[in-house]
This record gives structure tokens, C-alpha cells and sequence, in this order.
């Protein structure tokens, strides 16, 4: 299928970046604007981030050479899980060398034999893998589908091991997930809850604390994993959750033990991010502001953008079948706007979308620029 693509011109994967991650960039040699980051801060190029980062190499040189749990631990995985924590309101934070392996490192950790894992359908693909590596059973529910969530509980014994894992914001769809409700059913059926907030942390919440905040429900979530390649503009990954869990994880955890702890420079521009987002909450709010407006102008130019009840920066569109999705990321891309496809399996075959994503640094001016691209676009596909 790469190949067929590829001889077609629609090929959509791997451009080549020649510049900074911004809201516009250099790609295969010409001015983009980029609509398909995780970066939705903007703060990969703050100078602040920056300058911690080449401080960092001064400082411990460029890589840490062992695990966290041998002689991997700077001062800095320190400082950064002590304020990560209590940013977060949680107990505390051990963090990992990304957000993939932190799925990974606490599903296969903490969810056992005899233990059942209640996973919402469109899960990230860590999380998915983080269950199978764990010996637990897996049992899926449809998405957001609480009756079905309900349903599954209602089957299992009151007295196992419960685990109900959901992403906080939806990375393909922006859908939030309904913790309230999740929150409701996993006391009444004695499960414990996660949240992948990859997606939801610096982006939803009071100043960006992610989706439990978002709810008021930040004390009845157990666990909270997030990743440092997004909101916070560098690598890597973490867990926040009571202090007996993380010290439980930081022990039995294969995958955190026996794989080297993020870079000195990885972890400065985190820790520098973070300190930035709790200074200037402003930021998120932005973020909030383009949402809504990126959302409603694509709406008033016809473009079939999906249903989601909150504005969140992830706002895709249909562009229903396989090849008329590649098309159009292709025609896209050649107008001077890079938005990623989303395709089967992350999709239904009829319902391919193209996804776009935010920065609180776009303009409203930018946004207007690609909005009118991605209409002639759409407009001229078959
Ligand atoms: N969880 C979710 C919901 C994600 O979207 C991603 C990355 N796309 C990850 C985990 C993995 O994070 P990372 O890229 O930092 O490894």
C-alpha cells in the first residue's frame, strides 16, 4: 500500500522538516503552515525552553547513559516530578523516556493475572500495547459508550482487580473522555481508573491541569500518565498518582527499569515548559480562543468537521474515503498547509479524517490564510 501510494504522489508520511517546530514551517523546502503539531503551547521555540535545554548539555553533556533506577537520576528528574506533581495536585510523579513506554511501564506493572482492564475502544496504541504486555485480560468498551462501560463492569467480579483506562482527550477525534461518569462506575463496580492526558495536559483544565481538573475530579483518578512531547515541547513521559503506586511502579516496572531516563536537554525545556505554563496560564486559554475560532470558521466555509462537544485543539474534518483523504493532504500540502490523515485502523474505511491541531501561537491571520486554502481544497476534490 506505502509503494502503491508512493507511485500515486499521495504518499503522505515522512516530509522532511527543515526548520523549527512553529506555526509555520519549512518542509521539503517551502513555507507550510503547520496545522498537524502536538506542540499546542508553541513552547518548543520559547528561548526560555531553548536556553534551558543548551544549559543542560553544559552542565551533564548529552545523554544520561543508564536507567533512572541505576545511574541515570539527575537532579533535574527530581525537580521536574517534585513540581509536575504539584502542578498536577497528585501525591507524585515518576517520569519515564516516553509517553509510549510510560503506557507501557504502568499498564504492565500495576494490572496482574486474574485482573481485568476496561479499555475505551479508541485508546491510543500505547495503551493498547501497555495491555497486552500486561497479564491482565482486556476487555474493550465502545467509545464513550458508558451504558456498554457499565454493562462490561457488571459481568466481572466485585472483588478483582478493576483498571477502566481512557484517554483525557481523544488524540484523533479531541473528544473528552466522561470522567464523571467513568469516575461513578468505577465505585460502584471497586475499579480503579487512569487517564492518558497526553492530549488533555496544558490543553483543558484550570491553567492547562488537564482533563481530572477540567471535571473538579483531580482526587478520584488514580492514576494520570502524560507526555512531555506535546504541551511541554520536549520527549518523554510520566505518572502521577499516590505515592505508593509510583513507588510500586518504579520498582516492578520493566520498562522504566531497564531503559535510559531522558536526556539532561529533554528534561531542562520540560521542566522550563512547565514553569512556563503555570506563570502564564493565559496561554491556555488562547489555545481555548483559536479552538473555537479555527472550529467555527471552518463550520461557516461548509468544511464537515467533526462533532465534538468542547473546543479542543484537535479539530479534524471528513474527508470520508481512503485515497480522497490522501488527495487531499496532498493537494494541501502543495497549497502550503501540513495536516496529518487519519486513516484505518484509527478509523472507519467511510469515515477518514483529516486532522488538524493547534498552537496557542497560530494567528487568528494564519488560521484564516489555511482555512481558505483548506476550503478551495475540499471544494475541488471529486
Ligand atoms: N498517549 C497518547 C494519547 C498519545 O497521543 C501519544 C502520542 N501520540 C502517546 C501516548 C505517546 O506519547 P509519546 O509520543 O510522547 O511517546
Amino acid at each position: 500500500a506505502a509503494e502503491e501510494a508512493i507511485k500515486a504522489g499521495i504518499y503522505p508520511y515522512f516530509h522532511e522538516l527543515e526548520s523549527k517546530q512553529d506555526i509555520e514551517v519549512i518542509m521539503e523546502g517551502k513555507r507550510r503552515i503547520m496545522l498537524g503539531s502536538n506542540n499546542y503551547l508553541g513552547l518548543t521555540v520559547h528561548p526560555e525552553v531553548m536556553e534551558a535545554a543548551i544549559k543542560a548539555i553544559e552542565k551533564y553533556g548529552t545523554g544520561c547513559s543508564g536507567s533512572r533506577f541505576l545511574n541515570g537520576t539527575l537532579d533535574l528528574h527530581n525537580e521536574l516530578e517534585v513540581e509536575l506533581a504539584d502542578f498536577l495536585g497528585m501525591e507524585a510523579v515518576t517520569t519515564f523516556s516516553t509517553g509510549f513506554q510510560s503506557n507501557l511501564g504502568i499498564i504492565s506493572a500495576i494490572a496482574g493475572r486474574h485482573e481485568y482492564i476496561l479499555c475505551d475502544r479508541e485508546n491510543h496504541a500505547s495503551i493498547y500495547d501497555g495491555c497486552r504486555l500486561s497479564y491482565a485480560e482486556t476487555i474493550r468498551y465502545r467509545h464513550n459508550d458508558m451504558d456498554d462501560l457499565e454493562s462490561k463492569l457488571k459481568k466481572l467480579p466485585l472483588e478483582a482487580g478493576k483498571l477502566i483506562i481512557t484517554d483525557g482527550v481523544f488524540s484523533m477525534s479531541g473528544d473528552i473522555a466522561k470522567l464523571p461518569e467513568i469516575v461513578e462506575l468505577a465505585e460502584k463496580y471497586n475499579a480503579a481508573t487512569m487517564v492518558d492526558d497526553a492530549h488533555g495536559l496544558g490543553v483543558i483544565g484550570e491553567g492547562g491541569r488537564g482533563t481530572a481538573s477540567h471535571f473538579g475530579l483531580t482526587d478520584k483518578v488514580d492514576i494520570i500518565m502524560g507526555t512531555f512531547s506535546k504541551s511541554l515541547a520536549s520527549l518523554g513521559g510520566f505518572m502521577a498518582a499516590k505515592k505508593y503506586i509510583v513507588d510500586y511502579v518504579r520498582h516492578n516496572s520493566r520498562p522504566f527499569i531497564f531503559s535510559a531516563s531522558i536526556t539532561p536537554a529533554g528534561c531542562a525545556a520540560a521542566l522550563a515548559a512547565l514553569r512556563i505554563i503555570k506563570r502564564e496560564p493565559e496561554r491556555v486559554a488562547r489555545l481555548t480562543h483559536l479552538s473555537k475560532y479555527l472550529r467555527e470558521k471552518l463550520m461557516e466555509n461548509g468544511i464537515a468537521v467533526r462533532e465534538s462537544g468542547y473546543s479542543t485543539p484537535i479539530i479534524p474534518f471528513y474527508t470520508y474515503e481512503h485515497t480522497r483523504t490522501l488527495v487531499a493532504a496532498k493537494m494541501l500540502f502543495e497549497e502550503g498547509v501540513y495536516v496529518n490523515p487519519v486513516l484505518p485502523p484509527a478509523t472507519a474505511p467511510t469515515e477518514c479524517l483529516l486532522r488538524t491541531s493547534l498552537m496557542a501561537t497560530h494567528t487568528e491571520e494564519i488560521l484564516d490564510e489555511a482555512v481558505e486554502i483548506i476550503a478551495r481544497v475540499t471544494k475541488q476534490l471529486p
